[in-house]
């Protein structure tokens, strides 16, 4: 293993360590969930049911390199639940991680893109201000004169939401720049929300993981006693889109509101509210 000043950084008892805690365990978990008739789970979430986390770089290198991990960000350890959350409950959590979607938007004196709504940059870097959006066009913002759109997602959502606006916007116009040439004006503003640094959402939507399957959806969706669970990642229709939060919600909230005035409980379906949209 080398850093990226190619120094050898090789810790033999943290890879036999390794071994131990995290792949000779997740065998084990696994052959208990197949005898025990359990679908199986991507390592990720078999992970994190076992409550094992990397404590130093390299162990998280380990992590990538030795397991065939998701790029989704798993939850944070904000909120804890007492007494804890049942593992089936917290395996349905695990499989619906946040994913990043960031929308960065660049005010310039005046339009010099090509006149289309969707513009794409094809960059030999994965996600690199892949989708650019000419937000100038007639009917897309009343005051959206001069504004582009570029939309990340992912490591690069991920990454780009690290930066300051200044390393973005000088990124943004090295881009555009090749594109469009050395003429065109600087802008005069950024504006881009961090979604995966807001601890209130920790992320843009919900990206279930592969493997993920129906009863997953359900049990996210279940109630724990008195403890209601909505939101868009709890549709397995809707998942990602206010559709799904807007439904769910509704459909707890008349469930709640049944058993608080005692009235008959909500006897329309999901499907029936969906005829309303
Ligand atoms: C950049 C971006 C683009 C999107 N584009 C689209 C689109 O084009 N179409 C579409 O349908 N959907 C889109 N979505 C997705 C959509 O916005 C979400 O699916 C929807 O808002 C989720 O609603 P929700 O009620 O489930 O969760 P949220 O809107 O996240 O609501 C959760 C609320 O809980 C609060 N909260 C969190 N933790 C705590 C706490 N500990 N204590 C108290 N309050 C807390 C949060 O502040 C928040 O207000 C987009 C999302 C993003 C970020």
């Amino acid at each position: 293993m080398r850093d990226e000043n190619g120094r050898d950084i090789t810790d033999w008892e943290i890879v036999r360590r390794f071994d131990v805690e995290v792949e000779k365990k997740l065998e084990n978990f696994q052959k208990a969930r197949k005898d025990n008739n359990l679908p199986d789970i991507p390592a990720r979430v078999g992970l994190q049911l076992m409550g094992w986390k990397s404590r130093q770089p390299i162990e998280k290198v380990l992590e990538y390199s030795r397991l065939d991990f998701e790029h989704a960000k798993p939850p944070d350890d904000t909120i804890t639940f007492d007494p804890p959350l049942p593992e089936w409950k917290q395996e349905a959590i695990y499989k619906n991680p946040m994913s990043v979607y960031t929308k960065i938007f660049l005010k310039f004196p005046r339009k010099f893109w090509d006149d289309h709504e969707y513009i794409l940059h094809a960059s030999k870097t994965r996600g690199y201000f892949p989708i650019l959006q000419d937000l100038d066009r007639p009917g897309m913002l009343p005051s959206g004169r001069g504004i582009l759109l570029i939309t990340v997602t992912g490591d690069e959502g991920r990454r780009i939401e690290k930066q300051t606006d200044e390393e973005t916007k000088a990124e943004i116009m090295t881009t555009l720049k090749k594109i469009y040439g050395e003429e065109i004006p600087n802008p005069s503003a950024i504006f881009y929300h961090r979604w995966s640094k807001d601890e209130f959402a920790q992320g843009s939507y919900s990206e279930p993981v592969v493997g993920t399957t129906s009863q997953d959806f359900k049990n996210l969706g279940r109630k724990l006693g008195r403890l209601y669970f909505a939101g868009e990642a709890t549709s397995e229709e809707w998942y990602g889109y206010l559709q799904g939060a807007y439904l769910s919600g509704k459909e707890k909230a008349q469930i709640i509101a049944g058993n608080v005035n005692d009235v008959p409980p909500l006897t329309d379906s999901l499907l029936d509210i969906h005829e309303e949209l």
